[in-house]
């Protein structure tokens, strides 16, 4: 589903990423972990067209991200070609970015009506679907700042879930969250892997990686140090860098 051949990105002259190479299978979890820094974000970022890579190929489900290929020459793709691309991968963020003018219910219609001209009926029958799916049927008529405050990242995700995607990137979901709220958006998180949803997950949920992941990588200064089963490599890290962070967060 995703695929990154030695995939550079800078800002300015400082080189964020260098040269990641990585594979998510299709319907696969592959975490991602790693120091603040690393460009975990960044990676994600420029997975769903927030960033253009300067150098290397990057390919979700076949088609090169941010480029368009002619002969042997790329040419950037207009922010038009951009948006339909990333139409199909879903994104929750740390912080939700609720629309805090429209209630649980509005927020998740949004994209469906605008983006994909669905009916505003329709919109609102799959969005009640979506919030229940989350647990949250009661609270499809309340605003983020109010009732449904302490599940504004499960509504995210629904949101994020009613265009459809074929990809979910996760950017630290629960780092925000008050303890007590993080186990709520992971379960949410576990069910709709066990759907077969290919998603990559920025975390620090080391359980959650253990348990969902199909995958674990670990990022160091923008590169991969490692990546592999995550049972092996939380308990045989093989690279010094990946066991001096683990013996930090386990
Ligand atoms: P992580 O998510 O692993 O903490 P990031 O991808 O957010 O790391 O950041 C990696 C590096 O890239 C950091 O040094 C950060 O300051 C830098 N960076 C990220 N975004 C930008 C940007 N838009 N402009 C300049 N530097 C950036
Ligand atoms: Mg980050």
């Amino acid at each position: 589903m995703v695929e990154a051949v030695m995939v550079s990105k800078s800002f300015g002259s400082h080189e964020v990423l260098k040269s990641i190479d990585l594979r998510v299978e299709r319907g696969h979890v592959t975490c991602v972990i790693g120091p603040s820094g690393s460009g975990k974000s960044t990676f994600l970022r420029c997975i769903n067209h927030l960033e253009v890579v300067n150098a290397g190929r990057l390919y979700v489900d076949g088609d090169l991200v941010g480029y368009r290929e002619k002969g042997d020459k790329l040419y950037e793709l207009k922010p038009s070609e951009a948006a339909r691309q990333r139409r199909d991968i879903g994104m929750v963020f740390q912080h939700f970015n609720l629309f805090p003018h429209m209630t649980a219910l509005e927020n998740v219609m949004e994209a469906p009506m605008q983006v994909k001209g669905v009916s505003r009926k329709d919109a609102a029958a799959r969005g009640r679907d979506l919030l229940a799916r989350v647990g949250l049927s009661q609270q499809v008529g309340h605003y983020p700042a109010q009732a449904v405050r302490r599940a504004r990242q499960r509504v995210a995700i629904a949101r994020a879930l009613a265009m459809d995607p074929k990809l979910m990137l996760f950017d630290e979901p629960t780092s925000a969250l008050d303890p007590e709220l993080v186990g709520e958006v992971l379960d949410v998180m576990r069910e709709l892997a066990a759907t077969g949803m290919t998603m990559v997950v920025v975390t620090h949920e080391m359980g959650f990686a253990r348990e969902v992941g199909d995958q674990l990588v670990f990022m160091d200064g923008g590169v991969v140090v490692e990546a592999g089963d995550p049972h092996q490599v939380l308990a045989d890290p093989q690279h010094e860098r990946t066991k001096a962070f683990l013996s930090k967060v386990l």
